[in-house]
């Protein structure tokens, strides 16, 4: 018997312990398995010479109440002995302990951790108190038999060919059985219902109505039998009852349904179940296009963000699918890097087949998706900015860091597009503003954006300049992110647009306002008369703070009187690009 890897152990233990209780879900994880392994392998036939598929890609569900089964079949890619071992031997082999350390605080939440491994297969160990998946690889002979009781550990062993479930049988076969042993029905945990065809039919419509391959089920019917032609006239109508294999999900694919006639309830389950989400989505965004260039897409902005989303194994893109077939599960290129968080699909006839990564990229077909893709997420954020501004401080809060980084890593060519989307906290409002409404409120002769930045908040807030120039009016940003001053080194100014004048206000034209650093040495926030007393002051005192720029050494640059020291004492400020706040952030290196 082979053990599960530790870290495999503790979720199973979590799972068979129920803390999340939408047990149900195991059939939604079953049924996108089987369709993944479907996909695998009409994907591999369509590219490769040797690989043909023969007969309708489907996944069968069946039901045994005696024996308390249920099962859920697919003739698809099927799985080597390798592949049994190392697809269901661990949970989440590379995520896990990442994921661990980065919410060490979240300890309690196991619903989201569960959810974040996208452990889709162990769900089964909800319902199931033995699991046993019987697998066929694509061009094998022999199949071979995982099984588990979820606790001890698993076995893997060859099926003799006369053991084997019909459906992997015949010659050529291929594909995949897994049967669920379902647990002693309870008061709390009613697996007795997964025992009928009712249930089964109510959770694929709920689920899995829109996986693109038939799901199947073998029903029973009645039917009326015709009346004898020497029937009398007291003749009752005589009924018979069959089987019949019948297709239970609608099959079409989601994304090719306009968004009118799809429930948001779909949208919310469609996206969980095919980006093992655990929240709805913020937004949902679909968008058709037909002509030289047709395509159908979905994109989904997050609520919550990715556990993995700033770390470096993180992969951006969208699925993509030609006609039905998926090609690539993250194609990269039809996301720029900012927008990295948003999932979705997009399905287009007329990008061609057998394209490898390099050819993507020069794909230009795939290039005007792309750009489409962008400004529809563009507007759908801004949309969300202007109509539900709690939502999008939640959205900011999650992914504002990767916009900003947009920002840097385009050495500030992206500003223009992002700007607005930007929020920052107000030290004046004590809330998160936009730049417009920063500069909206800019007090009569000011031509500054004033940013401090730092690693607190809190700290920030005190510091004497801030004080200053919020007493002569003006609001400062105070920035707590590492890349905040950087980016707006790149972005240099804000363009504001003319306010068209009316009876009262006089209006402004439009106008690039800088971006400074509050704290900077050269920032002119004084009135000519306190600059003079401050220089007639140094200058009085020249020879102290001579001697006193040299005690301190290399400690400091210069000595001399501020202008706009407030009630402080003294203040400590720098006169390089970067501020002595953020040279501490630095110092403290990208994980703090
Ligand atoms: P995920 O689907 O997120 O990869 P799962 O726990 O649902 O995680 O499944 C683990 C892996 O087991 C899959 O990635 C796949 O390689 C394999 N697998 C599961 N079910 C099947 C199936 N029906 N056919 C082929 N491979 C499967
Ligand atoms: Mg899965």
């Amino acid at each position: 018997m082979k053990q599960f890897k530790t870290e495999s152990k503790k979720l199973l233990d979590l799972m068979i312990n129920s803390i999340y209780t939408n047990k149900e879900i195991f059939l939604r994880e079953l049924i996108s398995n089987a369709s993944d392994a479907l996909d695998k392998l009409s994907f591999e036939s369509l590219t490769q010479k040797d690989v043909n598929v023969e007969g309708e890609l489907a996944v069968r569900l069946a039901f045994d109440k005696d024996a308390r089964t249920i099962s859920v079949s697919d003739n698809g890619i099927g799985m080597t002995e390798a592949e049994l071992d190392k697809n269901l031997g661990t949970i989440a082999h590379s995520g896990s302990e990442q994921f661990k350390e980065e919410n060490s605080d979240h300890q309690g939440e196991d619903v989201d951790i569960i959810g974040q491994f996208g452990v889709g297969f162990y769900s089964s160990f909800m319902v199931a108190d033995k699991v046993r998946v019987v697998s066929r690889a694509y061009g094998e002979d022999v199949a071979h038999a995982w099984e588990s009781d979820g606790v001890k550990g698993y076995t893997i062993e060859e099926v003799a060919a006369d053991q084997l479930p019909e459906d992997l049988s015949g010659e050529g076969a291929h594909g995949t059985v897994i049967t669920l042993y379902l647990r002693p029905s309870t008061d709390e945990d009613d697996t007795d219902q997964y025992l009928s065809e009712w249930k089964l039919r109510e959770l694929v419509k709920q689920y899995s109505n829109y996986v693109r391959y038939p799901v199947q089920m073998m029903v029973q019917k009645s039917r009326e039998l015709p009346k004898p032609e020497d029937a009398g006239d007291d003749y009752k109508p005589q009924y018979e009852s069959y089987e019949e294999l019948e297709t239970i999900n609608s099959m079409t694919p989601i994304w090719k349904k306009r968004s009118s006639d799809v429930e948001q309830k779909d949208y919310n389950e469609f996206y969980k179940s095919t980006f093992h989400e655990w929240s709805d989505p913020a937004r949902t965004v679909s968008f058709h296009a037909e002509g030289a260039l047709s395509y159908d897409a979905l994109l989904f902005i997050p609520s919550e963000a990715p556990f993995d989303l700033y770390s470096k194994d993180y992969e951006k893109g969208l699925a993509l699918y030609t006609s039905n077939v998926l090609i690539q599960e993250r194609c990269a290129d039809l996301l720029p890097d900012y927008y990295n968080f948003v999932r979705g699909i997009v399905d287009s006839p007329d990008v061609t087949l057998n394209i490898s990564r390099e050819t993507l990229q020069q794909n230009s077909q795939l290039r005007a998706i792309a750009r489409r893709v962008e400004k529809k997420i563009h507007s759908e954020l801004e949309s969300m900015r202007d109509n539900d501004r709690e939502a999008y401080e939640k959205f900011f809060d999650n992914f504002g860091r990767g916009l900003k980084f947009g920002i840097y890593s385009s050495y500030g060519s992206k500003a223009s597009d992002l700007a607005d989307l930007l929020l920052f906290w107000s030290a004046r409002k004590q809330k998160m503003v936009t730049l417009k409404e920063y500069a909206a409120a800019m007090a009569d002769g000011q031509d500054k954006v004033y940013y401090a930045a730092g690693d607190d908040r809190e700290r920030l807030s005190k510091m004497p300049i801030v004080k200053t120039a919020l007493d002569h009016g003006y609001d400062v940003l105070l920035c707590t992110q590492d890349v905040d001053e950087f980016m707006f080194q790149f972005m240099r100014s804000y363009h504001v647009d003319a306010v068209a004048g009316d009876s009262e206000n006089k209006g402004t034209d439009a106008r690039d306002v800088e971006f400074a650093n509050v704290s900077a040495a050269d920032l002119d926030l004084a009135t000519d008369e306190e600059k003079k007393e401050a220089e007639e002051a140094s200058e009085k005192n020249k020879d102290l703070f001579e001697q006193m720029a040299k005690d301190l050494g290399d400690k400091v640059s210069s000595v001399k009187v501020a202008a706009q020291l407030g009630d402080a004492p003294a203040r400590i400020s720098s006169e390089g690009p970067v501020s002595l706040e953020m040279e501490r952030v630095l110092e403290q290196g990208p994980d703090a």
